[in-house]
């Protein structure tokens, strides 16, 4: 079983923030930002690329309601998901990252790191 199905199941703990029948918001262990919460469907989905369309008019209102729920929905928020080697997924079990607290810089995508690719 992966890590985040554990935490699911609560064989693992973690910072639980929100949850309904399909998907859990969570706090990041090492938060990159002064809010980083992990939202996940409570279903092991491998990663974005296999997620269903189904299953992502499910998340969409989720996020927002996390968002809502912990003050960033005006202030803005940024969400990403790392998918596959490329895109640096470590856990491979399909999560957003919602990021959010303050003003986000852009570092990881700017002109200079593309040129270095
Ligand atoms: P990825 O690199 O796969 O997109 O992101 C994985 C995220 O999961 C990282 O931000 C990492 O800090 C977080 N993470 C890894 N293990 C745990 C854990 O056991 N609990 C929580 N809450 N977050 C974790
Ligand atoms: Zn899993």
């Amino acid at each position: 079983m992966c890590i985040f199905c554990k935490i699911v199941e609560g064989q693992i703990p973690s910072n639980k923030i929100f949850e309904n029948d399909d998907f859990l918001a969570f706090h990041d262990l090492y938060p990159k930002a002064p809010i980083h919460i992990l939202v996940i469907p409570k279903k092991h989905v491998v990663c974005f690329q296999e997620v269903t369309a189904e299953m992502m008019a499910g998340m969409t209102p989720f996020i927002q309601e996390v968002a809502t729920l912990t003050g960033i929905d005006k202030s803005g928020y940024r969400l990403i998901v790392n998918n596959g080697e490329d895109g640096g997924q470590e856990v491979h079990h399909l999560h957003f990252h919602v990021l959010g607290g303050g003003k986000l810089r852009f570092e990881h995508l700017t002109d200079e790191t593309h040129k270095s690719l």
